[in-house]
């Protein structure tokens, strides 16, 4: 960022200037700061109605010039300055004027607070307008534990939602994923196939469990699980002899997978398949919701999620058996005895009531929130139209995404590197992130199984290309302005 405007005198100061004079320019600006500079245009400091006064506390009079003052290292910058460490600087030093500097330290401008933008975020959380009645409900009766009326209307209200039978309000996505697990008896040596591109969260609870993760690659139609890649896996694992204990499938970035034939090659092979919804909560897959497809399904309302607790998931079933199993596991396995009984391990994953009263309010707007964040794709999708550099993430027919966050390839990466798109846009506040490095890729799963379709992998060249564009459904039409306008002076 540079600048060109120049500075207007009224602003500006000599050290030989009296305090009165100092006084008067600073009543009269309506910048409430003064520039000290000498004969040679060079900063010296900053002077405001503060210093002045401590210095007349000090015995200086009025008639007295402005040398007087002490020394000080006031905060400046120089011209080749990043709006982000400009918005930093003043964050950090609680100023909101800062002098802008060139390399031989002459004063050129300076930068006020109100003309730096708040930064633009990935995604952020979106309150409505009930959340807090719910919070005030727990308090007033004093339910501020992990069980409660919000929690039970939690469940109840969100399996309406969804249109399911059976939900258990968990502490975390993770949390459901690593109890559905334990539901479908996964343990040490098993194996459990898993998407490769998704965030590390879908595998953890396999490892948990002390079983060994299988990737399976995604497709091109879906970005999701591949299902002639999961057939391969199935085929290798079959003539080995050992079937995996689950196959979990994640709904990436708001979209189903093409959860028909994945389900029928579980079912052929007599494997549970989980479904991991915590991205596409408000999606559906030929008409039916997200996440109630597979045996079992979860859903995330960590911060950054469609809607939010703060921290929280669901596991939701079909099956009443593995829903009431998984209330069981998360309140630590203890049985209806009157006293403390225990026959097996459990968990303290239960969710807060609290945050469940959160959850209800953000329910209500959930519908809001899909067809937001469907704009704001339209929105981005639109401004690049002309642009061939730029794919956007497909949707299938079968598929309505709740495009959670907007996702695109950038083609021709050679010469439009997407760390250097990403490092670039964070220079001027805006944060946009790499799509999820695959698992397989992961220096932690290095050694597990992974399976593509039988050609070149698919999710490798996704991550190598893919950007996630801020998708707040809170951003301003404004800010998505701001976030193309930057992007197309980076690849043109
Ligand atoms: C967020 C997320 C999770 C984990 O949910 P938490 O609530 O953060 O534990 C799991 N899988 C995917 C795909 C996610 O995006």
């Amino acid at each position: 960022m540079t600048t060109s405007s120049k500075i207007n005198p009224e602003v500006l100061c000599a050290a030989s200037d009296t305090v009165r004079i100092a006084f008067k320019k600073l009543d009269k600006s309506a910048e409430k700061i003064l520039f000290l500079i000498d004969g040679e245009k060079r900063f010296q400091r900053t002077v405001t109605d503060g210093d002045l006064r401590r210095l007349l506390l000090s015995g200086v009079s009025l008639d007295e010039p402005l040398s007087t003052l002490p020394d000080v290292n006031s905060i400046t910058i120089q011209s080749d300055y990043t709006k982000r460490e400009v918005y930093q600087l003043m964050k950090a030093h609680s100023i909101d004027r800062i002098p802008v500097l060139d390399i031989s330290g002459i004063l050129i401008d300076f930068i006020r607070r109100e003309d730096i933008e708040e930064p633009i975020l990935l995604v952020t959380p979106h309150m409505g307008d009930t959340e807090r009645q719910f919070v005030d409900d727990a308090f007033r009766t004093n339910w501020i534990a992990p069980i409660g009326p919000n929690v039970d209307a939690f469940e109840r209200e969100l399996a309406d939602t969804v249109s399911i039978d059976n939900a258990a309000a968990v502490s975390s996505g993770t949390a459901a994923i690593h109890i559905a697990l334990h539901i479908l008896d996964v343990g040490p040596g098993d194996i459990v196939f898993c998407s490769t591109l998704t965030f590390i969260a879908s595998a953890n609870p396999i490892v948990y469990l002390g079983a060994e993760p299988v990737f399976i690659d995604s497709d091109e139609a879906s970005w999701n699980m591949s299902v002639v890649a999961l057939e391969c896996a199935f085929r290798a694992a079959d003539s080995k002899g050992k079937l995996p204990k689950a196959v979990i499938v994640v709904n990436l970035y708001g979209q189903s997978a093409d959860l028909d034939p994945i389900l029928s090659l579980c079912r052929r092979y007599n494997v549970p398949l989980v479904e991991d919804a915590a991205e596409s909560l408000g999606a559906s897959y030929k008409g039916v919701n997200s996440g109630t497809i597979g045996d079992i399904g979860i859903y995330s309302f960590n911060g950054n999620k469609i809607i939010t607790t703060s921290g929280g998931g669901m596991l939701v079933s079909n099956n009443k058996k593995y829903v009431e199993r998984a209330r069981h596991l998360s309140t630590r396995a203890k049985e209806n005895t009157p006293y403390y009984h225990h026959t097996e391990i459990g968990y303290n994953y239960r969710m807060s009531n609290v945050l469940a009263g959160i959850g209800r309010g953000q329910l209500k707007v959930l519908g809001e929130r899909v067809k937001r964040k469907r704009e704001i794709f339209d929105f981005y999708r639109n401004a690049f139209s002309c642009y061939t550099s730029i794919e956007w993430m497909p949707e299938p027919s079968w598929s309505t995404s709740t495009r959670w966050l907007s996702v695109a390839l950038i083609k021709d990466v050679a010469k439009r590197d997407v760390s250097h798109i990403i490092l670039e846009l964070s220079k001027n506040l805006i944060e946009a992130r790499h799509v999820w490095k695959p698992l397989h890729c992961q220096p932690i799963f290095e050694g597990c199984l992974y399976f593509t379709d039988g050609n070149q992998s698919i999710s490798e060249k996704i991550f190598e290309n893919g950007i996630c564009l801020p998708s707040s459904s809170n951003m301003t039409e404004k800010m998505q302005e701001a976030v193309c306008d930057n992007i197309r002076d980076l690849i043109c």
